[in-house]
C-alpha cells in the first residue's frame, strides 16, 4: 500500500509507484498450465527469464524496473547495476492491475518451508521492493509469487512528508517491519473509517475505501513462530489492504464508487453525495 505517503519531497515522484507488469497471462491447457503461465515472468526486455511454479518449482525474480517514470529508471538501473539486492541479483518487478494474477487467491506457505533459502529470498526481495518503491506495504502476490506474505512498515520519516492534520485523523503511527507468514485477519468492533489509499500495483491512482479501525492479525514470523499483531488506525488499514490481496482483492474491488482519481487530483472536491472522510 503505498498511498499513505505523498510525496518524498518535491524533487521525488509521488510514491504511488509501481512498475510494469511482468506476468505473462497466456492460456495453457489445463487449469494448472495456465496458472504456471501466468506467474511466469519478462525481464523489462521482454525475456523471459523464469517461472513459478504454484504446485513448488523454483520461485521467479525479476528485474525491476521497466518503461515509464523515473522511478521505474531508478529501479531498472539499480537492477543492472546489481544494486537490487545480493550482488548480481534482480529484484521482482511490482505487477501492475489489470493483470489477473492480482485477483488469484494466493495459498499458505507449508510451515515445512518456512527458514528456507526459497522463502527467505521471497521475504528479502519483498522488503527490498518495498523500500524502493518506497510503500509501507506489499504481498507477494504483487511480485508474482502467489503465496500468502506479507511485509508492512511505516517510518518516521515517510510520515514526516505527510500533511500533520492528515496524519493524526488517520491515526498514523510508525511500526517497525513485519513480515507476517500465513495471516490471519480478524475485524475488532464495528468503528470504521474512510480514507483515501492506493496501492503499488495502481499506479498514480486512489480512491476512498472504508476499512476497520481495529485488527488483529496472527500468524507465523520468519521462523516459524507464531506472531499476534493487535493494529489500530492507519497500521490496521494497511494490514487489511495486504490480506486483501491474499484472497485476490485489490482496492479499487472495495472503493467507493466515483471516489477514483488521479494522485494529482486528491485535494479537489468528493462528488456531491459522498460521504466525509475520516471516522465517523
Ligand atoms: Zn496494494
Amino acid at each position: 500500500m503505498e498511498s499513505i505517503i505523498h510525496r518524498l519531497s518535491a524533487r521525488l515522484l509521488p510514491l504511488s509507484t509501481s512498475s510494469a507488469g511482468p506476468f505473462v497471462g497466456a492460456p495453457g491447457s489445463g487449469n494448472a498450465a495456465r496458472r504456471r503461465l501466468l506467474w511466469r515472468c519478462r525481464r523489462p526486455d521482454g525475456k523471459i527469464i523464469s517461472s513459478f511454479d504454484v504446485e513448488g518449482a523454483p520461485s521467479s525474480f525479476l528485474p525491476a524496473g521497466a518503461s515509464g517514470s523515473r522511478r521505474q529508471t531508478r529501479a531498472a538501473a539499480g537492477w543492472f547495476l546489481g544494486l537490487g539486492g545480493k550482488k548480481g541479483t534482480a529484484l521482482p518487478e511490482i505487477i501492475k492491475a489489470g493483470d489477473p494474477v492480482l485477483h488469484e487467491p494466493a495459498r499458505d506457505v507449508d510451515p515445512r518451508e518456512i527458514g528456507t533459502e526459497r522463502i527467505n529470498k521471497i521475504v528479502e526481495d519483498m522488503i527490498q521492493v518495498m523500500r524502493q518503491a518506497p510503500g509501507v506495504g506489499l504481498s507477494a502476490p504483487q511480485i508474482g509469487v502467489p503465496l500468502r506474505i506479507i511485509v508492512l512498515e511505516d517510518t518516521k520519516e515517510y510520515i514526516s512528508y505527510a500533511d500533520r492534520k492528515e496524519v493524526e485523523a488517520q491515526d498514523r503511527r510508525p511500526f517497525n517491519l513485519l513480515v507476517i507468514l500465513n495471516p490471519i485477519l480478524k475485524k475488532k468492533g464495528d468503528r470504521t473509517a474512510l480514507f483515501f489509499e492506493g496501492c503499488l500495483s495502481v499506479d498514480g491512482f486512489r480512491a476512498v475505501v472504508e476499512r476497520h479501525l481495529e485488527v488483529e492479525v496472527t500468524g507465523l514470523d520468519c521462523e516459524g513462530r507464531p506472531i499476534k499483531v493487535d493494529a489500530a488506525g492507519w497500521q490496521a488499514r494497511i494490514l487489511q489492504h495486504e490480506c486483501d490481496h491474499l484472497e485476490g482483492t485489490i482496492y479499487v474491488d472495495r472503493m467507493l464508487p466515483r471516489t477514483f482519481r488521479t494522485v494529482g487530483n486528491l485535494a479537489l472536491p468528493l462528488p456531491a453525495g459522498c460521504p466525509k472522510l475520516g471516522p465517523p
